[in-house]
């Protein structure tokens, strides 16, 4: 480790090691970039350590235990008791296999590794700080910089993260016992995924939104079996409300966390006129505060390096991840919405591969995305306003799960396909799931979108049978008005 004030240099400075500046690292190394990559914390930022991979591991496991728990109706008695630590070791088992993984591939690729706090200095230097004692810091010279510091949670007045009983969703991710009560504020995807992981392990869930529905974004028809099955998970819904406050209760575990309806609260989450009776005050023994991310680019001293961002701190970047200094790139969270693993890795190569002199550039059609809640949302492309907007003519071809054999087979057929496309010429413009396996079965439409596919295209195409993927060719099949296992309207 170097300590003091050494100065070093490399072609390529990578900021922040989650999926979008590994990625990028990666592949600046297989195009023989002098890269290194900075992280200040864990290889494979929040998604592998916080967000996406401990949450959907905790997501299957406690859909396991709920599925036996409810699988009368095939024969199956089951009573399954939860050993939450024994959960916890094996999704934190699934975080440090892939964790590892992606240091060893960073070496693999010649990627030098350099753990510390990134700041920069000026336009072509940063300070990189080791934490621990006696650390020290250094200064690293760079031809090219790609920023990739991420996102961290939202935090709202009087609910301070860090201040049990307030958890945000890393710390939620690594309860050590199953609270009896929880309130999730924000029904966002990251609440309303984290409010079935606890309703299948028994808590109480009450979920609070201070719009009027669930999932912002989404069309009704999608949300609506969601609802549903949270509802029947035993999931409480306050729409309509702010959570302003909470406080200690005198005895027991449980506080009290109040909430105003949103209309009465002001833009600094002040109460304006707090009418007593329409207040809400839930007792609970946690509250998870999900109310959004909001980008790291304050810690930075971005201003030593010209760069600039946005008003909600965003990174601006071109078509070719570029920010407004030549020679600097941005990608990943920190470089704007959707803030999506996925999008932050496609950035991070088409940055990388710029830098190498590589003629790439962000061209893709449409960007996928999944709500993992049961049963999952999937999307991709336009919806259908968004096509009719966009000045097209469209058609739309759905097809229901209760329709499918195979869904009927797995005990779990709620929820459809749906198609939207060109009236005229065929093409695909988007398409929709709500059901069993949507995040897998939306990467076939991904695809006939990228190629230009039409809809006679994915109709035409011989899908296994008994397959949910059948779903698809049947939707394609009924936008065309020859759907063979539902009536074509
Ligand atoms: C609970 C949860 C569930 C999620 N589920 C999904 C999902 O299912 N699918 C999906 O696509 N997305 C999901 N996401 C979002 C996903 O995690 C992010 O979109 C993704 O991690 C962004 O990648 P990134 O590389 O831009 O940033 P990050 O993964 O946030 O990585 C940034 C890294 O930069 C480091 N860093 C920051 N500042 C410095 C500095 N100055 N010096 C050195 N290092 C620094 C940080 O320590 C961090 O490791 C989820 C997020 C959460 C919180």
């Amino acid at each position: 480790m170097v300590v003091g004030d050494v100065t070093t240099g490399t072609d390529v400075l990578v900021v922040g090691a989650g999926p979008a500046g590994y990625v990028a690292a990666i592949r600046a190394g297989q195009l023989d970039l002098d890269v290194t990559l900075v992280e200040k914390d864990a290889y494979g930022g929040t998604c592998l350590n916080y967000g996406c991979i401990p949450s959907k591991a905790l997501i299957t496991a406690t859909d396991v235990a709920h599925e036996a728990a409810a699988a009368e109706e095939m024969g199956i008695h089951a009573d399954p008791a939860i050993d939450l630590a024994g959960m916890m070791d094996w999704k934190d088992g699934v975080v440090d296999q892939l964790t590892s993984g992606v240091e060893k591939l960073c070496k693999a690729n010649q990627v030098n590794l350099l753990e510390g706090t990134a700041r920069f200095a000026d336009e072509n230097t940063v300070r990189v700080s080791h934490s621990g004692e006696g650390q020290g810091s250094e200064s690293l010279e760079f031809e090219h910089a790609i920023i990739a510091t991420g996102s961290r949670p939202i935090q709202i007045p009087n609910f301070e993260f860090g201040d049990e009983p307030v958890l945000d969703s890393k710390q939620a991710l690594a309860l050590e016992s199953v609270p009896d009560s929880l309130v999730v504020v924000g029904a966002g995807y990251i609440g309303m995924e984290l409010a079935s992981v606890f309703a299948k392990l028994g808590t109480d869930v009450t979920v609070i939104e201070m719009l009027d529905s669930i999932l912002p974004g989404y069309d009704d028809d999608l949300k609506r079996p969601v609802k549903q099955r949270a509802t029947n998970l035993g999931i409480d819904f306050e729409l309509g409300y702010t959570a302003s406050d909470w406080n200690d209760l005198e005895d027991g575990d449980e506080i009290r966390v109040v909430a105003e309806p949103a209309e009465q609260v002001t833009a600094d989450g002040g109460s304006a006129e707090a009418v007593e009776d329409e207040r809400l005050e839930l007792d609970t023994e946690k509250v998870l505060v999900a109310v959004g991310r909001q980008p790291v680019s304050d810690t930075l001293d971005l201003v030593e390096a010209g760069v600039e961002t946005d008003d909600s701190g965003f990174i601006q970047t071109d078509s070719r991840a570029c920010t407004n200094i030549d020679h600097i790139f941005a990608v990943g969270d920190v470089a704007g919405e959707p803030m999506l693993a996925h999008k932050g890795s496609a950035e991070g190569q088409v940055a990388a591969e710029v830098i190498a002199g590589e003629p790439a550039a962000l061209d893709h059609q449409a960007m996928p995305a999944v709500v993992f809640t049961d049963p999952e949302i999937a999307t991709v492309g336009m919806t259908e306003s968004e096509a009719e907007e966009a000045g097209f003519e469209t058609v739309t071809g759905q097809f229901p799960f209760r329709a499918s054999g195979r869904a009927l087979t797995t005990g779990d057929s709620d929820g459809f396909v749906k198609i939207v496309a060109d009236d005229g010429d065929g093409y695909v413009l988007g398409a929709s799931i709500v059901g069993p396996e949507a995040s897998e079965l939306i990467a076939e439409l991904g695809l006939a979108i990228e190629l230009g596919a039409t809809l006679e295209d994915v109709a035409s195409t011989v899908h296994t049978h008994p397959t949910l993927s059948e779903a698809v060719m049947e939707a394609a099949e009924n936008a065309l008005g020859h759907a063979i296992h539902t009536l074509n309207r």
